[in-house]
């Protein structure tokens, strides 16, 4: 049994997730990360994470695939029971997620499901699923984006599901409240990951549009959001509810 609080990073393997679960194991948290397909990828994460002196564990998980959710929290429960000496967790941030750009006219029913299933359909019933699991005054943080408030263009379908997740967040921080569970949002700016393609990194005009839209100038790194979920994860922040923070150096103010 340890004292140390649990965090689950979804899509923790890669990009920002892989911050968000570095920052946490530097806050003296412990923490699982899942992974779509890439395990050596989670693999590197969870060394990572032991150099800190805190525990890891990659679990495989296809968010946008409800009916593999009970497989996965039976997993999950096991490793919390047999290698924790718990029967819950702390934290559950729902990162994971891919990205489309494809323009409104273009969009097709399959490209449409396909954000759905993993950006709102996927989020709100693994969350339902994790909340038995989810100690008192434990914390969600669901993962939207700026696109959520403003349009940029060939991203309606997945604009639409983040606006979805901020609008659910707000009702989980409601309904959970007699669990003193919170629930917030952070929501990126572009930030250069593999996201998409690897767009925000690689594509040179898309990155002189979002610098010059940014108040600070530049296209974010992994490194501008870790920092803020581990903060959101930790005693500081208790009284942080139902919000929607937008970490993006203050894009299109
Ligand atoms: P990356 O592509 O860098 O990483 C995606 C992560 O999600 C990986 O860990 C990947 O696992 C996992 N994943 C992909 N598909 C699935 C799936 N079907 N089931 C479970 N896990 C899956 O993306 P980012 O880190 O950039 O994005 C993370 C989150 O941040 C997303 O929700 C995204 O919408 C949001 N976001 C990103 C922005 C950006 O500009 N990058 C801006 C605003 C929000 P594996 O390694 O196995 O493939």
């Amino acid at each position: 049994m340890t004292n140390n609080k649990i965090a689950l990073v979804t899509g923790g393997s890669r990009g920002l997730g892989r911050d968000m679960a570095i920052n946490l194991a530097k806050n003296g948290n412990d923490v699982v990360i899942t992974y779509h397909t890439n395990k050596s990828a989670a693999d590197e994460v969870v060394a990572e994470i032991e150099k800190f002196g805190q525990t890891a564990k990659a679990l495989q998980l296809d968010s946008s695939d409800v009916k593999t959710f009970a497989g996965f929290f039976s997993d999950l429960k096991d490793y919390l029971e047999n290698e924790k000496g718990r029967e819950s967790f702390d934290f559950l941030i729902n990162n994971a997620g891919t990205g489309l750009y494809v323009p409104f006219l273009e969009t097709t029913e399959e490209q449409f499901d396909e954000m759905a299933n993993i950006h709102l359909k996927g989020v709100y019933f693994l969350t339902q699923k994790a909340v038995p699991l989810l100690a008192d005054g434990g914390r969600i943080i669901n993962i939207s984006s700026g696109l959520s408030r403003f349009s940029f263009p060939n991203s309606s379908a997945y604009g639409a599901m983040k606006g979805g997740v901020d609008v659910l967040t707000r009702y989980l921080a409601k309904e959970l409240a007699s669990r003193k569970i919170t629930a917030n949002v952070v929501a990126p700016g572009a930030i250069a990951t593999e996201f998409g393609g690897g767009e925000n990194k690689t594509n040179e005009q898309k990155r002189a549009a979002v610098a010059g839209a940014t108040a600070l100038g530049r296209v974010g790194e992994p490194e501008d959001i870790g920092g803020v979920i581990a903060f959101l994860c930790s005693e500081d922040s208790r009284w942080i509810n139902g919000q929607r923070l937008e970490v993006s150096g203050g894009i299109f103010l």
